[in-house]
């Protein structure tokens, strides 16, 4: 708050301490077995620099047997550097990716996926709920053949999605039966990927080697990471020389253990499910709460730890006058709230409290 009076009316009708609470899933800090692993890394004392250390094999180790395949593993300070990197390995500048028109690497990532790539186009797509629709990326890649229009290479899906959904068991197949009939590689941007494993209780591979996905973006930084997200490529073949990539982008971190330690505290612990379990739980509170009070619509029912909801004409700033943050998303017309390993029940049921004392001395 930058106004003297808002503050001060602010602090007469506040109700909860502020923090971030449903900005976004990285307002969070470092979750405890991330913490804990960073400090025993740190214990090692001197360590040999650039991934040649027993953190970072460990990592890669425990990766592997997530997805039960021997695929290839890179450590990126964050995810816009592991789309872009992954996407410009699958491209040539002459090249196009087919993403979803709200898809991150689209719309947050300031053109990195075609500054890495040399000019890599993006063509968009629309489709339900944050997915691409199949059909439209058929049209898209048929309606030119021609050597005067980039020529498309890549599907690009994000995992959960940027609406706080999910791509199901039916609607990935439809993805694997596309990419395959139109001859597209498959990215998978999974910044919010264990939200997704959590939603469908689906072994990490079902999600994507089995689906066809060539690379994916494994975030870790929303799970409850300091920095680092990874580039999992299932087509070994494809990581060929992505070392230097990330060198050259600036994304190959000296002192890799503390970004791959991290990995081995998550998935040794289990970390990473109950994590992801618990963000979406607390969507789904928080959609079940908001949902019975009038005048409040909830936009889709949530599948991850996103809730769009729809408040109606000046609520949103009612609450935000209170001390509670949450983003509008513009492109989608409403209001977003994250949730994280962090959110607790009582700031949730705080929340719903607020909005309900709203809405019934407007009624
Ligand atoms: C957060 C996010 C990323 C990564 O963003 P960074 O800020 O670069 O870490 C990528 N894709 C999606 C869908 C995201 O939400």
């Amino acid at each position: 708050m930058t106004n003297a009076n808002q503050s001060h009316e602010d602090r007469s009708i506040r109700t909860v301490v502020p923090s971030c609470q449903f900005a976004s899933d990285n307002t969070a800090g470092i979750c405890p077995e991330a913490w804990d692993a960073m400090e025993a890394a740190n214990q090692d004392g001197p360590t040999s620099p650039y991934g040649d250390d027993a953190w970072t094999s460990k990592a890669i180790t425990m990766i592997r047997e997530m997805f039960e395949v021997d695929c290839e593993v890179f450590f990126t300070f964050n995810g816009t550097a592991a789309n872009s990197l992954a996407l410009a390995s699958l491209c040539q500048s002459y090249h196009s990716v087919i993403a979803h028109k709200i898809a991150h690497v689209e719309t947050d990532e300031c053109g990195g996926p075609e500054f890495f790539s040399n000019g890599t186009k993006l063509l968009l797509v629309d489709g339900d709920k944050g997915c691409v629709d199949c059909e439209e990326v058929q049209r898209i890649v048929r309606r030119r053949t021609d050597v005067h229009f980039p020529k498309p290479k890549v599907l690009s899906i994000t995992q959960s999605t940027e609406m706080g959904t999910v791509y199901d068991d039916a609607a990935l197949d439809r993805v694997q039966e596309t990419v395959q009939r139109l001859g597209l590689m498959l990215h998978m941007d999974g910044a919010r990927f264990c939200n997704a494993i959590a939603a469908l209780n689906m072994p990490p591979k079902e999600m994507t080697w089995k689906r066809g996905v060539d690379v994916l973006c494994l975030g870790g930084t929303k799970l409850g990471m300091a920095v680092s997200d990874c580039v999992v490529f299932f087509d070994r073949e494809l990581a060929t020389e992505f070392k230097y990539r990330c060198k050259q982008a600036g994304q190959l971190a000296s002192k890799m253990r503390f970004l791959s330690a991290p990995w081995v505290g998550v998935l040794q612990s289990g970390g990473w499910l109950q994590h992801a379990q618990h963000a979406n739980a607390m969507a789904k509170r928080l959609a079940e709460g908001l949902g019975k009070l009038p005048g409040v619509s909830i936009v889709s029912p949530p599948e991850a730890n996103a809730v769009f909801v729809d408040f109606g004409v000046g609520l949103a700033d009612e609450l935000r006058r209170r001390g509670w943050q949450f983003y509008d998303f513009i492109s989608i017309g409403n209001s977003r709230l994250m949730c994280s390993w962090a959110t607790t029940e009582n700031e949730v049921d705080a929340f719903i409290g607020d909005v309900a004392q709203l809405t019934k001395s407007r009624a």
